[in-house]
């Protein structure tokens, strides 16, 4: 038998992390105490109240069933709820929002509701993969938009030919954003929603990070800006708010003449996630949320060890307002991927080089702040003993 893939497959870009995979083996069989800056899934367990809201719903019969793949209501009020609280906005939980199986699968399902075979979806580089794979799965094009620090990590709307705007279906924007940790300001979203209104293209905004945020800055939904409405939608993620990144549980809120078709792809793929998990969901959702206030304080306080440790080091390493990523230039002289090889092989640091985001990336490297403050505290140490 020959299993040829399929063109889907085979067009896919290249893994990009298999070297610096490799390197991390060797390092590590060498016997070095490898410190792991390189994924970005947080260290701490999810909160108690929520494992155990877990361990009374996995008894219930009524939840060992089929799920609906909208989602149980109950969940979508409480996402619905938050919302409320959380941004004054109101949705309808019946048509306005569904759950989604991870915020992922919901970006690389999104696609196949809009996006026929030459159409053109819009991603910011560097970036999170799935929007391009979402892209690629369901025949459209990728045209990205470079992510530079000249324009504070926020696309050049402006730069984007007309022939390109006429075949756009969909624009992915995502701030607080992953990798470069930039956050946008609402004249950004006014301008992204005219942009959008003008053009007859989706905005997907992907607010992972909307909690994870310091120094008194609050990240505003998209959905806020005047008009985001009409045009666009938004995905949620519990899985960095709340420590639960193996749970598989986010949402997606906003136009029902989007979610409507989101709903529709997914109950053709998938069954829904297990009501079991989307009752701990519910659980975190309608917590005082005094668990994301602690979330922030651990993360702030590494921030600080990790920034002015590399700054110190003379690296040019702005402080983030959000995320727990440090997206810092890289030395003079080196490029990412020599910066990247040069911390694990010197120093058993692992980072990742900024290109393995998109050749945008090329000249960074991220950092997540997903190991303890001591363990940080010990990779600046051992970066001061070789820079
Ligand atoms: C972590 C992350 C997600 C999603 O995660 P799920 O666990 O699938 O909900 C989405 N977007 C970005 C940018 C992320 O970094």
């Amino acid at each position: 038998m020959i299993f040829t893939k399929s063109a889907r497959l085979q067009q896919l870009p290249p893994y990009l992390f298999l070297e610096l995979d490799r390197m991390k083996a060797e390092v590590r069989k060498k016997g070095v105490d490898i410190i792991d800056l390189g994924i970005g899934d947080p260290d701490l367990p999810t909160p108690k109240f929520i494992v155990e809201r877990m361990l009374d719903s996995v008894q219930k019969a009524q939840y060992h069933r089929y799920p609906s793949s909208r989602g149980m209501l109950s969940f979508r009020k409480a996402a619905a709820e938050w919302y409320k609280k959380r941004f004054n906005l109101s949705f309808d939980p019946a048509s306005e929002v569904v759950v989604l199986i991870g915020s992922k699968e919901g970006i690389a399902h999104f696609p196949f509701a809009f996006v026929d075979p030459g159409d053109v979806v819009l991603v910011t580089t560097p970036g999170y993969p799935v929007y391009n794979i979402g892209t690629l799965f369901s025949g459209g094009k990728t045209y990205y938009l470079p992510l530079i620090a000249e324009n504070d990590f926020l696309p050049d709307l402006d730069s984007i030919p007309d022939d390109i705007r006429k075949r756009a279906k969909i624009l992915w924007i995502n701030y607080p954003n992953n990798p470069t940790a930039a956050v946008a300001p609402p004249e950004f979203f006014a301008r992204v929603v005219h942009f959008a209104k003008e053009n007859n293209i989706i905005v997907c905004h992907d607010n992972a990070y909307s909690e994870m945020t310091y120094d008194g800055y609050i990240a505003p939904s998209f959905l806020e800006t005047a008009g985001a409405k009409e045009v666009g939608l938004e995905f949620h993620s519990l899985s960095k708010t709340y420590n639960m990144t193996g749970w598989r549980i986010g949402f997606a809120v906003g136009n029902p003449e989007l979610i409507g078709p989101l709903a529709q792809v997914k109950s053709n793929m998938d069954s829904g996630q297990f009501e079991a998990v989307q009752e701990a969901g519910i659980a975190a959702l309608e917590s005082d949320q005094s668990c994301i206030r602690k979330m922030q304080e651990i993360y702030s306080e590494r921030r600080d060890i990790l920034v002015s440790g590399l700054q110190d080091l003379g690296l040019d390493t702005p402080v983030p307002k959000a995320t727990f990523y440090i997206w810092t230039p890289v030395p003079k002289g080196y490029t990412s991927k020599d910066f990247s090889s040069l911390l694990l092989e010197q120093a058993g640091v692992v980072c990742t080089p900024g290109n393995g985001f998109g050749q945008s990336g090329e000249g960074y490297v991220r950092m997540a702040l997903t190991v303890s403050k001591e363990r940080l505290a010990e990779a600046v140490e051992r970066f001061r003993q070789i820079l």
